[in-house]
């Protein structure tokens, strides 16, 4: 029975929803996803301060992020809510959608990574064999 639920997890998540990863694990309360967060907008990975404050007025999640660093790849922001004692969220019932969701697929597309100390990881739905079978067929066709 597990392996068959399973097997339907995994086509939902490859053939439905199209995703390439399986989000497997749980939050430790580590707070370093919210010490070390990069900010995208239509653009690409914000770099400049003026395009964060244009941010700011679109959502208010934006307000919380003061800059802590300025990297090659991007501003580098820390979450002004987190209590840095404890490691939580002190607007935990009211946090924005974006730190609900957190993790995402979509932050390996804008060439991001997940901490290694994340309780969270990310599992590829196909391995290499299958991806290179999948290469073969097409070419037989
Ligand atoms: S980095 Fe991972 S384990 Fe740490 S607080 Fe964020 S989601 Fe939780
Ligand atoms: S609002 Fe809470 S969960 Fe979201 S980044 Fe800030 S401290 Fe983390």
């Amino acid at each position: 029975m597990q392996k068959y639920i399973e097997k339907l997890k995994k086509f939902f998540l490859l053939r439905i929803l199209r995703r390439k990863y399986a989000r497997s694990g749980s939050c430790k309360g580590c707070g370093r996803c919210c010490r070390e967060i990069y900010v995208k907008n239509a653009r690409g990975l914000i770099r400049e301060e003026n395009e964060f404050k244009r941010l700011k007025k679109i959502h208010p999640f934006y307000s919380y992020l003061k800059i802590r660093e300025k990297t090659e790849t991007g501003l580098v922001f820390e979450c002004a809510k987190l209590d840095k004692e404890t490691n939580r969220c002190t607007v935990y019932n009211i946090r924005s959608f974006i730190c609900k969701l957190y993790p995402q697929e979509e932050i390996f597309k804008i060439g991001g990574a997940i901490s290694e100390e994340c309780g969270y990881k990310f599992i590829p739905l196909e391995n290499f064999e299958e991806v290179l079978n999948k290469i073969k067929k097409r070419r037989n066709r």
